[in-house]
């Protein structure tokens, strides 16, 4: 075997695969994770594990998986992630772990996290991941939000005996992780089980409740974690927007990603046969790849206002899209929606690159020129800012000018016993680094009621 080339996780072909919403990673069997581990170099310094948001102890585990010993391959990973088959899976590990394994100075990095994915499914499906706790304290905390960060701290928490209460304004559980990252791409079943794991060790869920103030909460718990995420999507703020067929990501995806799945198709019958989708991140890649699955759909067009080098989407992601016949269309950026009630087309302007902005990334200049694609759908999916509510309701409670719940670097607010972590506080980012905020508030709630 070359020891530069990676073992291939096993992948669904794109013109297959966009037929449906079921996995499109197959996963690693034994014989080709024990192959792929033993790629490992075990370096003296494992810049892998620095690199990774949660320092997870990458060589060991992967040295376990060598030799075939996934419990304690399991074990060591658990210690730092509650979510590590979610991580294993969405993680952008190249830009991670896998970015600084040296194998990939001149050569493919290990498959660090392909490796994390087929031990922790291999414990999910093997009753390895059983959490136990421990006898109840008596104290109360409320989790506000169900996403990654709630459900990392309410785990930690109903360990330690404490009794948990997660509010969600939606109907359903998880966050973005149930409505926004397809199941084509993170399996359901992952993370129902640790929603059944929570149940099981007696965390309530109380549904279809939003909370807008904390007098209430703070009288009846010990200890609030927010964990709201940043939910309200950005616009683009020209002619237009308003007309029917013109979604925001969030609404896009929720309505189909949310659809029930009928021999693995889900169906959104107010999506039409040309979409348009404008923006360049991972959730304009799913809101695409959601679109490109839908029966009636014809075709599919990414537009960006810079070039593909420029996007800030995973480049696996851009090329899953591209597999799938996404079509890309760069330097250029909608100016104008047009149609009678209903959208008809979509006004580019054309772009060049200048010189590069604060991002170090090149800025788009507009050149004058000017076309025009026909479209019946458009999807806005421009970013996600803060919900300013809670800060501005609460007297004691310190926010930023982006509506971020300000916080120390273990998750506690300005606010006496309100903590808050994951995009709340940070604006839009990572399920790792919510879940590692969500830990780590917990550290601090059982640090301060003790
Ligand atoms: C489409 C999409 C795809 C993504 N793909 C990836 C990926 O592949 N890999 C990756 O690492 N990251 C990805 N991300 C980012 C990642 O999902 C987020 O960073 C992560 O989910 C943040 O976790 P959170 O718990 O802070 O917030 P969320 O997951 O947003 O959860 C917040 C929860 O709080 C609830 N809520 C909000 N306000 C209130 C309130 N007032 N009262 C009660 N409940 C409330 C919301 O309904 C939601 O359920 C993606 C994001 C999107 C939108």
């Amino acid at each position: 075997m070359n020891m530069q080339d990676r073992v291939k996780m096993k992948v669904r072909d794109g013109d297959v695969r966009k037929e449906d919403f079921l996995p499109f990673l197959l996963g690693y069997e034994k014989e080709e994770a024990i192959l792929e581990a033993s790629r490992c170099l075990h370096c003296k310094i494992p810049r892998c594990k620095e690199a990774c948001p949660i320092h997870n102890d990458i060589p060991d585990f992967i040295k376990y998986i060598k030799d075939d010993d996934l419990e304690n391959a399991y074990h060591t990973i658990r210690l730092r992630s509650s979510l590590s088959e979610i991580c294993g899976t969405v993680c952008p590990h190249e830009d991670q772990c896998e970015g600084a394994c040296v194998l990939g100075i001149k050569g493919e990095s290990v498959a660090i996290g392909a490796l994390e994915r087929y031990v922790s499914k291999w414990a999910r499906e093997n009753g390895f991941d059983k959490e136990e706790k421990k006898e109840t304290n008596g104290k109360k905390v409320a989790c506000i939000g169900s996403g990654p960060a709630s459900l990392a701290c309410a785990l930690k928490l109903v360990k330690e005996g404490y009794s948990v209460d997660i509010y969600e304004k939606d109907g359903f559980v998880g966050g973005v992780l149930t409505w926004g990252i397809p199941s084509y791409r993170l399996e359901r079943e992952a993370i129902k089980h640790k929603i059944e794991i929570l149940k099981e060790l007696g965390v309530s869920f109380i549904l279809d409740q939003k909370v807008k103030d904390l007098t209430r909460l703070r009288e009846d718990y010990d200890a609030i974690f927010l964990g709201i995420g940043a939910p309200d999507p950005n616009h683009m703020h020209i002619n237009g927007e308003d007309l029917k067929g013109i979604y925001q990501a969030d609404t896009f995806l929720k309505a189909i990603n949310m659809a029930p799945l009928e021999n693995g198709r889900r169906h959104f019958e107010a999506c039409g046969e040309r979409v348009v989708v404008v923006g360049g991140g991972n959730v304009a890649m799913d809101a695409a790849r959601d679109a490109i699955r839908l029966p009636q759909v014809k075709e599919v067009m990414i537009v960006y206002r810079r070039t593909e080098d420029e996007m800030p989407a995973c480049k696996e992601e851009l090329e899953h899209a591209k597999e799938e016949g996404v079509i890309f269309k760069t330097l250029v950026n909608p100016i104008e929606f047009q149609g009678e009630g209903c959208l008809k087309e979509v006004v580019l302007a054309i772009n060049e690159l200048g010189k590069p902005d604060q991002s170090g990334r090149r800025r788009p200049v507009d050149t004058g020129k000017r076309m025009t694609i026909e479209a019946d759908t458009v999807v806005l999916a421009l970013g996600f800012s803060n919900d300013k509510t809670l800060g501005d309701n609460t007297d004691d409670l310190d926010i930023d000018k982006w509506g971020c719940f300000i916080v120390d670097d273990m998750g506690r607010t300005s606010a006496k016993v309100v903590y808050a972590g994951g995009d709340a506080t940070s604006g839009a980012s990572t399920v790792v680094k919510a879940m590692d905020a969500g830990q780590k508030a917990a550290r601090a709630i059982i640090e301060d009621l003790s």
